[in-house]
């Protein structure tokens, strides 16, 4: 398949799964991942439509995005969607437009205070590790349905955030456990999907959205509320690396 034929399947496929979901694609924004691949790569998918793209890495980022923009004719939204530690923060708000991956009450301070001297706000997600696998980054939310510990730690934690005057906090990410059959996975999107109502209700701030869904599961991201999902090998290939 070429490139602009895996676009038009992933498209069918969201198309798909809102109408199951009762929802309208529109709902839905296509983040193509595009760690790994080079940015002639990234500018044909421009060319065919996509304005989202997702990196990883700020050194592949520092490399990629201005050479995009250099030859891009529209300017793509970048989305940082990788691990990110405080010492690296100050290049990521320099490339991207939104960080999903902030994953402690330090690291968002460090995107505020960032943000405050440039006279800007951050959109980011707060990432929830919902699986409890240790091998996954994010607040520690595993349980957080009937652990009273865990619910309470979690609403200190998320509530300092919100406190921070320099963020606009969009709502929640999570990566599912890797799992043969998608079915799988969604538990804990169903669960994301619970814990932003809760923090929503807890805190009064809207929270609208939830990042959750990749290559093997989005479409059940997409029937449990996904609002951005985080597409790579469904677009690119299979990476190298
Ligand atoms: C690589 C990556 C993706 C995309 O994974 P695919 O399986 O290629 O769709 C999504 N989210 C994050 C955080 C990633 O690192």
């Amino acid at each position: 398949m070429t490139l602009v034929e895996r676009i038009e399947r992933v498209r069918e496929q969201i198309e798909a799964a809102c109408a199951r979901a009762g929802r309208s694609s529109s709902t839905v924004t296509l983040i193509a991942v595009s760690k790994t691949h080079p940015p002639e790569l990234i500018l044909r998918a421009i060319d065919a439509g996509l304005q989202h793209f997702g990196e990883n890495r700020v050194e592949e980022a520092e490399a990629k995005i201005p050479a995009v923009a250099a030859s891009a004719g529209s300017s793509p939204v970048w989305h940082m969607i990788g691990h990110v530690q405080s010492r690296k923060a100050k290049r990521v708000i320099d490339l991207f437009a939104t960080v999903h991956s902030v994953d402690s009450v330090k690291l968002a301070s460090k995107f505020s205070q960032l943000a405050e001297e440039r006279g800007t706000t951050l959109d980011i997600f707060l990432e929830m590790n919902v699986s409890g696998e240790a091998s996954k980054h994010g607040f520690a939310a595993a349980g957080w349905e009937t652990d009273v510990q865990v619910r309470e730690a979690l609403w200190k934690q998320v509530s300092e955030v919100l406190a921070l005057p320099c963020l606009n906090v969009r709502g929640l990410m999570t990566m599912a456990p890797i799992v043969a059959d998608p079915e799988e996975a969604r538990p804990v999107f169903a669960s994301l999907a619970g814990l932003r109502a809760a923090l929503s209700e807890m805190s009064g701030a809207a929270l609208p959205d939830l990042s959750m869904g990749m290559t093997d599961d989005f479409p059940v991201a997409i029937e449990e509320g996904a609002t951005l999902i985080r597409v790579g090998r469904a677009i690119f290939g299979e990476r190298e690396t």
